[in-house]
């Protein structure tokens, strides 16, 4: 923004000091113009705090104009409505306001002060508005921070969407068992939609609903998704009443309510509370069982199992999503399970300890079978069972852990691995072993891979990392195709 710099706000007030001070002065712009021997378009340029005088300029000026040159430099406005005109000024800079696309306000003399002050105002709370979505990479862990400490309260069990989920279930006529597809096709018309699968759906999105014609598009070839599992949330946003988000914090509560629901309907509580029960009472808890019973993905499973544990088992739990360099995507606990946390709260980024389960999976012989350990760590003992699985974006982790005494609820519980943590002591695996510490501090420079794509900053808009020019032409261009051939998502 070469435009919207500092030295430039200060040539809009010294502008406008010198036409205040000319003004009472009585002289017109030619007239100092012709006084101090300059051009009356350049003086006019200065005045409008276009152009940067020359200092030796400043001095003729100042005296032409009977006011030592500090009066003419003060950086404060000369009036209230010079203040507004500034102001004026500085919005109509600033790279926004471009994007505003409105017609030119000159605020002349026939502009009276009031219109000036409201019309200021005005732009203020917009671009106050539009700052809410930008979300900073802090803002988004923030908003993060405080969803998890509400996700925390509730157990991460949300009655509310249960219910929502429930009705839904209840409309297609749904008993018992694993989700049917017909059941997925019925809860779609059940909403009023149609399903249409399509090659050229914008790389940002991973579904579109179009509200006009009911359609839901989704890809030909979901990338690492569940193709019900899209379905399901976009239906989620509809059956909670989601309407566009607020702010940050709103559109992330959406997110995660949305992919509750689709995980509520492909593992319904009425089903799965009882499965589990079975389970813990015969003292074979397996994510695995869960997985396959219910036909989701292992993460699935497990986030489903995080949502019914404490409320159906009485089992507190914690939930953990890495990648292969142990850099922790998502998390969550009950259990008291000490995570990382950087200085917002934040988990999100953050290293989870070398000795977690979450980490030494990836050493597993067995990788993409299951993984179970004992961990001691400073707050206690916990259970933790571990599962790999690859994505478009490489291999993930998906961990879910229990405090030790729970861990005889489990299948396999007793795998004889155990293993001891200290974290978040940085003596447990943070500091590099001091033989090798001595031997390379300050001979090495890595060049560390940038997780931008974590937590980054998202582009505004009322649905962030959405790119909304690629949304609307999408629906423009299938729009015009009412014979666009309805689809059944695929199944798995
Ligand atoms: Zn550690």
């Amino acid at each position: 923004m070469p435009e919207f710099s500092e030295p430039a706000l200060d040539l809009v007030t010294l502008g406008r000091r010198l036409r205040h001070t000319r003004r009472r002065e009585h002289l017109t712009l030619a007239a100092l113009a012709e006084r101090v021997g300059t051009a009356t378009s350049a003086l006019s340029l200065i005045e409008n705090g276009r152009r940067e005088p020359k200092l030796s300029l400043l001095h003729t000026l100042a005296e032409a104009l009977g006011v030592p040159l500090d009066e003419l430099l003060r950086p404060e406005p000369p009036s209230r409505r010079a203040a507004l005109e500034i102001a004026l000024e500085r919005e109509r800079r600033h790279p926004s306001f471009a994007t505003l696309g409105l017609p030119p306000l000159r605020p002349g003399p026939r502009v009276p002060t009031d219109v000036l002050a409201h019309v200021v105002a005005l732009h203020e709370e917009l671009r106050r508005r539009d700052e809410r979505f930008a979300a900073t990479p802090e803002a988004a862990r923030r908003a993060n921070v405080e969803l998890r400490r509400r996700m925390r309260a509730q157990d991460n069990y949300f009655p509310e969407v249960e219910a929502a989920a429930a009705e839904a279930l209840a409309a297609v006529g749904y008993s018992a068992g694993a989700l049917p597809q017909r059941a997925i096709t019925g809860l779609v018309r059940h909403y009023g939609f149609t399903l249409h699968q399509v090659a050229d759906l914008p790389d940002s999105t991973r579904s579109i609903s179009d509200l006009v014609h009911r359609r839901i598009y989704l890809p030909q070839r979901p990338a690492g998704h569940d193709p019900r599992y899209v379905v399901l949330q976009t239906l989620g946003h509809f059956a909670l009443r989601h309407t566009d988000p607020e702010d940050f914090a709103d559109f992330l509560r959406q997110r995660v309510e949305a992919n509750y629901f689709a995980a509520a309907l492909l593992v319904p509580e009425r089903a799965a509370a009882p499965f589990l029960l079975e389970a813990k009472r015969d003292r074979s808890l397996s994510m695995e069982d869960l997985r396959d019973v219910f036909a989701v993905s292992y993460e699935t499973a497990a986030h489903r199992f995080t949502n019914l544990a404490t409320r159906h088992l009485g089992i507190t739990v914690h939930f953990t999503r890495t990648d292969a360099t142990g850099t922790i995507y998502k998390a969550y606990e009950n259990d008291g399970l000490p995570y990382p946390a950087d200085s917002t709260g934040a988990i999100e980024g953050q290293p989870a300890c070398r000795q977690f389960a979450s980490r030494r999976v990836f050493g597993s012989t067995d990788r993409y079978g299951t993984y179970t350990q004992f961990t001691d760590t400073p707050t206690g003992t916990y259970f933790c069972t571990s599962h790999v699985e690859p994505s478009a974006a490489g291999e993930f982790a998906v961990t879910v852990g229990v405090p030790g005494p729970h861990a005889k609820w489990f299948r396999d519980s007793d795998p004889g691995r155990h293993r001891r943590s200290a974290c978040p002591a940085p003596s447990c695996c943070r500091l590099p072993p001091q033989e090798l510490a001595e031997k390379w501090a300050g001979q090495t420079w890595p060049s560390a891979r940038a997780h931008s794509h974590l937590l980054a900053a998202l582009p505004p808009g009322v649905f962030p990392g959405v790119d909304a020019t690629d949304v609307y032409t999408f629906l423009e261009r299938h729009a015009a195709h009412p014979q666009d051939q309805e689809r059944q998502p695929n199944e798995r």
